[in-house]
């Protein structure tokens, strides 16, 4: 895991945060080992922002991996790191694994806490759900 974090907090170097100046990096691992990163990217019109987690996931989904085993987020502070926000989840859980797990720091890459994807989306909706 701290190879993820490291580059999560890598890609949070890059993010694009004007607005708000809050920074966040995600690095997500695919079930082959590979590594794929994002970086909030913010809008003008706020709602065409682009969170990590999802730049991360647009750019494994690219490299043609579509099963994810664990995310890592750097964010926040270390009172309220930055945690996946609802959309995030749902999007996160499309491709996850059981088991995924999910690391966030804050934005000093400090203040671990890891938990589990099911955790943070009970009864997420899922492909066997569609009508
Ligand atoms: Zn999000």
């Amino acid at each position: 895991m701290d190879e993820l974090i490291a580059a999560a907090r890598g890609a949070r170097a890059n993010a694009y945060a004007p607005y708000s100046a809050y920074r966040v990096g995600a690095a997500i691992r695919a079930d082959d080992g590979s590594v794929h990163i994002g970086c909030n990217v913010e809008n003008a019109a706020y709602p065409e922002s682009l969170c990590a987690e999802a730049g991360a996931l647009a750019a494994m989904v690219a490299a043609g991996k579509t099963r994810l085993v664990a995310v890592a987020i750097c964010g926040g502070t270390a009172e309220r790191p930055a945690v996946p926000c609802g959309g995030c989840r749902q999007k996160l859980s499309e491709f996850a694994i059981p088991d995924a797990e999910v690391a966030v720091v804050d934005g000093e890459g400090g203040g671990l806490r890891r938990m589990r994807l099911a955790a943070l989306l009970p009864f997420g909706f899922a492909l066997g759900d569609r009508q």
